[in-house]
Formats: C-alpha cells, sequence, structure tokens
C-alpha cells in the first residue's frame, strides 16, 4: 500500500469502488456465539465451562422424554408446551435425544419457531396428516443390501452402517427404519455394532473390485468407540481396491465439544486420514449442519482442531421447512460453514419419511433455493441441491427432473447409470391446492396422476433421446 501511494495512485480512500459499501448485515455469518450461552437453562446454571465442554457430560446428560425436558427448561416455556411435547413424543417415529449444547441454543422464548427445537424435538399441534405415498425406508436401503446395514446401489461406493445409534435423534431421519431405540409408532430393525455383521460386510467389500469408495456412517460415526474407527479404518485401507473412506458424522453439529475433548476419538481418526495419506487414499469427515445457529465459536474451536491436522471436512445438510427453507438461512449456513472451512457439498430434498411432513419442503422451493445459493461463494463451497429418488434411484440434481407436475406435487426423476425405471418425489400434501388434496385422497385419483406424469416424463424423455447428441 505503501508503494502504491507513493507511486502516484493516490492515497488508498481514493480508490474507485464500482460496489457499493457491503451492507454489513451480510457478515454477520462470521459472529459467532460465545461465552456462557447456556447459563440461561436453570438446570445448567451452575455448569462451568470445563463441564460444559466435557463430551461424556453432554452424552450423559443428554434428554432423552419430556419429563428430562421440563427438569432442565422448567419455568422457560408455559405448561402447555410440555403438553404438546409429551404428545408429539408419543407420535414420534423416532426417539428423543438431544444434547445440553442444543438445549442451551435453542431459543425458549419462541420455542414453535426455533429452527433447532424443529428438528429434534417433536410438538403434536404442529404434526401435518402424512402423504398417501410416504412409506418409512423410502430410499429403499435394505432392498439394496446385500449384507445388513451395507447398501451397494451405485458401481463404484456404498455406504457401511456400522451401528444404529446417534449423538441426537433428528426427527427427520432418513433411516427412522432402523436408527435409534423402539418408538410406540416404529420397531426397528436391527443394525447393532456386532463385529459379525462388520466382517460380513468387509468380506463382500473385498471381493468386489469395483467398489473403491465406502461412506461409514450409522447412526453416526461419533458413536464408535476409537478402536472401532482405527479398526474399521485398517481393515478398509488394507483392501488395494478401496481408494476413499467417508466417516460421516453429525456429532460436530450437536457435540462439538467432543471434538475438542475425546482426544483419544479424534486422534484415532487422525491416524486413520495420515495412513491414508501415505496409501495415497483419502480419508475425510462427513457432517450435518443444518442451520446457521448449530455453529457457534465452540464449533470452530473444533473444526480448526480438525482442520489444523489437514482433515478436510464436507457437509451434508437437509432442507427442512421452517429450519433452512429461506434464502437468509441457507446463504448464511453456508457461509458459516465455509467460515469453519467446512465445504457445503450437498443439500438434500426432504426423504419421504412418515410422520414429519411438516418438515418436508418442494421440489420448487429447492429449485428456487439453489438459483440464490449458487454464485454467493466459491463453486466448491456452493453444494449441490439433490434429491435422494425414492426407490433407490439414488441422488438427482432437484431440478434434473424429466418431467414436474407443480399442480399435482409429482417430480418424475430417471437415474440412467443407477436403476431402470422411474423414480418419483411428492411436494408435501398440504403445499397443494384443495382440490388436489382431495384426488390424493382417493386411491384410483392417486394412480390416474401417477400415470400421467410418468407419461409426461416418458415423452419428455423420448423427446430428448431424438436430440441427444451422445449415444
Ligand atoms: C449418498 C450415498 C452414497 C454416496 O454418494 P455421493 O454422491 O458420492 O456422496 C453412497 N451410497 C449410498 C447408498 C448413498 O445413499
Ligand atoms: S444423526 Fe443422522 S442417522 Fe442419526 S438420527 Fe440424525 S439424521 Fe438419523
Amino acid at each position: 500500500m505503501e508503494n502504491l501511494v507513493t507511486l502516484g495512485a493516490g492515497p488508498p480512500d481514493a480508490v474507485q469502488h464500482l460496489k457499493p459499501p457491503v451492507d454489513p448485515t451480510t457478515l454477520d455469518y462470521r459472529e459467532l456465539l460465545d461465552g456462557p450461552f447456556w447459563h440461561k437453562i436453570p438446570a445448567y446454571k451452575e455448569i462451568d465451562e470445563a463441564t460444559w465442554l466435557d463430551w461424556s457430560w453432554q452424552a450423559r446428560n443428554s434428554i432423552t422424554n419430556p419429563a428430562k425436558l421440563l427438569a432442565t427448561i422448567q419455568d422457560l416455556v408455559p405448561k402447555a408446551f410440555y403438553d404438546d411435547v409429551a404428545a408429539g413424543f408419543q407420535r414420534a417415529p423416532m426417539a428423543l435425544r438431544v444434547s445440553p449444547y442444543l438445549i442451551g441454543l435453542i431459543d425458549w422464548e419462541r420455542p414453535y419457531e426455533d429452527p433447532l427445537r424443529r428438528q429434534f424435538i417433536p410438538v403434536a399441534s404442529r404434526l401435518l396428516p402424512d402423504h398417501p405415498k410416504l412409506t418409512l425406508d423410502s430410499l429403499h436401503e435394505q432392498a439394496d443390501a446385500p449384507v445388513p446395514g451395507l447398501t451397494h446401489r451405485y458401481p463404484d461406493k456404498a455406504l457401511f452402517l456400522t451401528l444404529d445409534t446417534c449423538p441426537v435423534y433428528c426427527r427427520f431421519c432418513t433411516r427412522s427404519y432402523a436408527v435409534g431405540l423402539d418408538t410406540d409408532e416404529v420397531e426397528k430393525v436391527s443394525l447393532k455394532a456386532t463385529e459379525d455383521r462388520w466382517e460380513r460386510a468387509f468380506a463382500y467389500i473385498a471381493q468386489r473390485p469395483e467398489l473403491e469408495d465406502i461412506v461409514v456412517s450409522g447412526g453416526d460415526s461419533y458413536q464408535l468407540k476409537a478402536r472401532q474407527i482405527t479398526l474399521i479404518g485398517e481393515r478398509l485401507l488394507a483392501m488395494p481396491n478401496i481408494r476413499r473412506i467417508r466417516f460421516a458424522t453429525k456429532g460436530p453439529a450437536v457435540m462439538p465439544m467432543k471434538l475438542i475433548s475425546d482426544v483419544e476419538w479424534l486422534d484415532a481418526l487422525t491416524a486413520i486420514v495420515e495412513k491414508g495419506r501415505k496409501l495415497h487414499k483419502e480419508v475425510v469427515l462427513h457432517t450435518h449442519f443444518n442451520h446457521p445457529n448449530e455453529i457457534t465459536a465452540i464449533t470452530k474451536r473444533a473444526l480448526d482442531k480438525v482442520f489444523e491436522r489437514g482433515i478436510i471436512v464436507r457437509n451434508q445438510s437437509v432442507l427442512i421447512r421452517g429450519v433452512n427453507d429461506t434464502v437468509g438461512a441457507m446463504v448464511k449456513l453456508v457461509k458459516r460453514l465455509g467460515h469453519c472451512q467446512v465445504h457445503p457439498y450437498y443439500v438434500y430434498l426432504h426423504d419421504m419419511v412418515m410422520g414429519v411432513e411438516d418438515l418436508r419442503t418442494s421440489v420448487q422451493t429447492a429449485c428456487d433455493l439453489e438459483r440464490h445459493v449458487r454464485g454467493v461463494t466459491a463453486g466448491f463451497h456452493t453444494p449441490t441441491f439433490v434429491c435422494d429418488a425414492p426407490g433407490g434411484g439414488g441422488k438427482r440434481v432437484v431440478h434434473s427432473f424429466e418431467h414436474y407436475d407443480r399442480q399435482t406435487g409429482i417430480a418424475v426423476y430417471t437415474a440412467p447409470s443407477v436403476k431402470p425405471g422411474y423414480f418419483l418425489y411428492y411436494d408435501p400434501i398440504d403445499t397443494l391446492a384443495p382440490d388436489i388434496q382431495a384426488r390424493w385422497a382417493d386411491p384410483a385419483q392417486q394412480q390416474e396422476m401417477i400415470e400421467a406424469a410418468v407419461a409426461a416424463a416418458r415423452a419428455a424423455q423420448q423427446a430428448n433421446a431424438r436430440a441427444s447428441t451422445i449415444r
């Protein structure tokens, strides 16, 4: 700068600006919540920072039922709210588990609107009737699993569900068929962390030379003990066909302190990453942040540690109504993740899981958000908005449908490299016009709407094939 001035370029304030000054509020994503924010929660008034940052304290004190919630937040909310939670809990497909960290971040003055409350704590009064086409395992993960908990859908990559617990239970979980404890609504498929099941998975992976890439998920990799991270990592790295491993966890979003205080776990992961690097194999962490409020100064400290160790972190979000379905929330999430050196990788259209119709959005919403997000930041920080095609078609870019009938709310996708056929996504039933909702209530009319959408998709596909230059 000094040089520029003496060279006659004029003082710096004479630099010509083509853009108007930045609106400072657009830089809010850099301001991370710090200090003992948990002291406003009655049960956590006396909790000091060292205890708060102890991941095992967080795990032991997680909220697993409405009575425990009541004992924790006490008079912060009216009695009617508890009754609503208790009734919602009865009807939920997922068990309840919420870390103290999240309880401390929820705005209890506005619990109905709070984006964190919406993701983790059900309230009966806000539930909506399900779309008639919703199922428990909408992605057909079990149908594509040669070994229980190992889904081999795409040619070169597989999803390995190592265990069936998580540090938190999300209302919207796509694996409500297996993850978490049985609920009044759902008796779960068992995917326990048994080494016998793992051995069968390893044997299958070793026998498939086309498999190069394994997603280690669950449940959640946070629940794996350090020695289990080592065992799984070493077994997979030892296979010549395996080139890439991703450990998937929601943990950093719900209990970031584990990356600070569970040194053994992070050391185990780091050792596998380093071992992989020497073998020229990539081992990364995939995480699951959905809202900028989940990212605090504690998260930044935790992610800084991961970054210092040279571990790449990518994020997969779910698009959730009332949580991140506005341009403001989504852009702030993307920018805040980037600020913490996390690459926003995917935003998933909410899967068609039962019991959470209040959380789904339409395909239109996803397409509109994508338009606004692209261009805001680096291309490698720009998430791809995808629909994981119901029925096992795999992930499709949301706006790549063959046909989308916005009236009936049916989007039709094809997946030529994954599976033949048509894959249908249905917009939330309450977002459709009343006469269309009435048609969905009648099975014969349902069939008619579906056939019309598939016929239109087929016609579009044929026209496209005629014009196509690829053979
Ligand atoms: C998402 C997923 C993968 C990984 O897919 P990417 O697009 O490479 O992230 C692998 N297998 C299954 C079954 C999946 O659902
Ligand atoms: S952390 Fe993932 S697997 Fe576990 S409940 Fe949430 S969405 Fe489901």
